[in-house]
């Protein structure tokens, strides 16, 4: 406790630095409080090449300068952001410890806002990242399906997974491909008579390799070849609520965090938002959620200790 008494605590360690923890930062800065905010630099964000479908900005914005614009808001204010990744988490009486290598940083509230990862098609991380950059792959349907309206369109998965994506994105063009990574499709009869009856065609792979040209994705299968103007994985995401669910805080089972309609989680004074905590998965829910968490934390804490000036 003389330790910690010495070290500086917190009143909030945000974990992840992008829509979700960079938006708590604002307002918990804004509310006097002193905030930190970890971030691994694995943002999803930073990965959208350009974002329409974000309120506020009709020309479009991408992803790094949406946060760069999040980040010095924050900071204007006084929130501390660090590129760090936190490494574990766990809580000693009153009080949060975000470890590190070597390093203990104490807290009094901790937001987690680490995100979802997903999971990629085979292919190199440059040639990923390429792909992605120029709207050859694309993860978001329901942020850019608008932009593929009428083109072909190739849906890599299979199972209910697949299923969804292809019938979602065959409502904005006929031409929906569904390609199985692994040589066979996971599906029952009503999905396949769904897709058959949407004009889906379904391919059962496997792929054998994924190249791009200048505006199109070429998928090979054990039989044949195609061209796409975009590609969806729809291949599922790893949900990165471990550093909460190892602290005890309740996960669904698909792995999001249970939080309540104020975003608390089951741990007192550990609070989640945005794509980690069941939703959209959407730049807006991450915000709104993230307003809603840092009221409950401004409102919690105040609720321990007067917080007057
Ligand atoms: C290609 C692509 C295009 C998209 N386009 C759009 C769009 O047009 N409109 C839209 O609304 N949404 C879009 N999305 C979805 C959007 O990116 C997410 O909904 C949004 O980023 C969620 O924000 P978040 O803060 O919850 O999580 P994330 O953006 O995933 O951020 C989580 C952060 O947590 C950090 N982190 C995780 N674990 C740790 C740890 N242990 N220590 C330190 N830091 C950690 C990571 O570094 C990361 O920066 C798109 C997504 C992709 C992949």
């Amino acid at each position: 406790m003389t330790d910690k008494l010495e070290k500086t605590i917190w009143d909030c360690a945000v974990i992840g630095g992008d829509p979700a923890g960079l938006t708590a930062a604002i307002y918990l800065a804004r509310y006097h409080l002193s905030v930190t905010v970890f971030d691994d630099n694995t943002s999803r964000a930073a990965m959208i090449p350009i974002s329409h479908n974000h309120a506020g900005f009709p020309d479009g914005i991408s992803g790094p300068k949406l946060l760069d614009r999040m980040r010095a808001q924050a900071q204007r204010y006084g929130a501390l952001i660090q590129g760090r990744k936190v490494a574990a988490l766990k809580k000693d009486g009153d009080f949060f410890e975000l470890v590190f290598d070597g390093e203990t940083v104490f807290a009094r509230s901790v937001l987690m806002a680490t995100g979802v990862l997903n999971r990629r098609p085979p292919m190199s991380s440059a040639a990923h990242d390429d792909a992605v950059a120029r709207g050859l792959l694309r993860y978001c349907p329901v942020c850019d399906w608008f932009e593929v309206s009428d083109r072909a369109i190739g849906v890599l998965g299979t199972g209910a997974k697949g299923f969804m994506e292809a019938k979602f994105l065959r409502s904005y063009t006929r031409d929906v491909t569904l390609v199985a990574p692994a040589g066979e499709h996971d599906l029952d009869d009503a999905e396949r008579r769904g897709l058959e009856g949407l004009g889906v065609k379904v391919d059962a792979g496997p792929v054998t390799s994924i190249e791009q040209s200048a505006n199109m994705i070429t998928i090979a299968t054990a039989t044949r070849s195609y061209a796409f103007a975009s590609l969806y994985p729809a291949l599922g995401s790893d949900i990165r609520s471990g550093l909460a669910g190892a602290l005890g805080a309740r996960v669904s089972d698909e792995g999001c965090i249970d939080v309540d309609a104020h975003q608390r989680t089951s741990v007192p004074g550990l609070y989640a938002a945005g794509d980690v905590v069941i939703g959209l998965d959407q730049i807006s829910h991450a915000m709104g959620q993230a307003g809603v968490a840092a009221t409950a934390i401004r409102n919690d804490l105040c609720e321990i200790e007067a917080l007057v000036r």
